[in-house]
């Protein structure tokens, strides 16, 4: 039996081992050093951004970015439903309330056209989630967030490297974040960084992350904050990431482009596109049955997973858990929801063989077709 396919795995081919390695040489282990000042230029400099701060995963980097916004109780921030649960607890964690949005139905990030009609006079901003790798359609969201006053988050903890117009994610709104747990494009294992082109929202994230203290007066707190760092172990596999962070994006396209092609005729099964003003990074190769196809998505993965093939269904809409059903008071979000129920994330790692990529679309036609006969 060969070894099973992963949906996601580290490639720490590259300087990871050497510079943790010099972390414990040299003692440098906590939340301050070299790799930390270097990752945290060098994450800026990719996204084209002025301030990269790091921190200890991607939900603080949203709780941080929200902080720093100054988001509190009663405020509400319209999100994506179809999204991890991280980017609607974070709204949780101000003690704000997240308003849930739909998706649209050709790359299901959210249905920009749908934000105004939820606006409240305590709307304060809007979380942008570019979802799987595929940018969110920014400039429309972000011309009713101007017409309206409201702060727009970049939630790119999917996408790093992804474009919009041509313009890096990361880059496009007030300020945008980032994850770096291990199944992410880049990872330090687990970690997150906050970046805006704002002096102030920068100021701000840095209070916030470091317990709050005046960075000119040791001890003084004018403000409760958070131990939300980074440590220079994590900086230093982010750096080691970072300086291949070219061949892991275009890695990533060529099996994305691979699966295009294996799946082309392959009749009941589509992948999430890539519109002409995008550049999709394809954090997942994301695959959606069509409702004709009698085998239930869950099934289609059990005989996945039988082959030795791991899978991932899309993410429950945030709506539908306990925690969340309440909130919207009966509105129906009927894209995200029948999205979420066919969908299913295949194997996308950057370590695939094109034979890799081959076996996962030779056997998810098989298990497809797998209940045909039936009566
Ligand atoms: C992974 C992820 C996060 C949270 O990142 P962690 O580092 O796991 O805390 C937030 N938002 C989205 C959209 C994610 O996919």
């Amino acid at each position: 039996m060969r070894k099973k396919i992963p949906v996601a795995e580290p490639a720490l081919c590259g300087n990871e081992k050497q510079y943790v390695l010099d972390c414990l040489d040299t003692t440098w282990i906590s939340s301050a050093g070299k790799y930390l000042s270097r990752f945290e230029e060098e994450f800026a400099s990719f996204c084209n951004a002025k301030h990269a701060m790091s921190c200890c995963n991607g939900t603080v980097a949203v709780h941080l970015a929200l902080l720093a916004l100054g988001v509190g109780p009663g405020d509400e921030v319209i999100v994506p439903t179809l999204t991890f649960v991280a980017t609607a607890n974070a709204v949780t964690y101000c003690g704000a309330r997240p308003i849930f949005i739909d998706s649209e139905p050709e790359t299901w990030n959210m249905d920009v056209n749908q934000v105004e009609a939820l606006i409240t006079p305590r709307t304060k901003g809007v979380i942008a989630v570019h979802l799987y790798g595929h940018p969110v359609d920014m400039d429309p969201l972000l011309a009713t967030a101007r017409k309206h006053g409201l702060f727009v988050v970049e939630d790119a903890a999917e996408a790093h490297g992804g474009l919009y117009k041509n313009r890096r994610v990361g880059s496009l709104a007030d300020i945008a974040v980032f994850s770096f747990y291990g199944n992410k494009i880049v990872t330090c294992g687990e970690g997150g960084m906050v970046v805006t082109d704002d002096p102030e929202l920068a100021r701000k994230v840095r209070l916030f992350k470091g317990q709050g203290m005046d960075p000119a007066r040791r001890y003084w707190f004018p403000t409760i904050g958070y131990n939300y760092r980074m440590t220079n172990i994590e900086a230093a596999i982010g750096l080691a990431q970072l300086e291949k962070v070219d061949w892991l994006l275009a890695r990533k396209r060529e099996i994305a482009e691979q699966y295009a092609q294996c799946l082309r005729d392959v009749s009941g099964v589509s992948l999430q596109p890539e519109k002409e003003w995008a550049r999709n990074v394809y954090w997942m190769n994301s695959a959606l049955l069509d409702p004709s196809v009698r085998s239930s998505r869950d099934e289609v993965m059990r005989r996945l997973d039988e082959a030795g093939i791991e899978t991932r269904p899309f993410f429950y809409p945030m709506h539908t858990l306990p925690m969340y059903r309440e909130s919207v008071a009966g509105r129906v979000l009927p894209v995200a929801g029948d999205v979420a129920m066919r969908g299913m994330n295949l194997p996308s790692s950057v370590l695939l063989t094109a034979g890799d990529v081959e076996y996962v679309c030779d056997n998810l036609a098989r298990a497809m077709r797998a209940d045909d006969d039936r009566p």
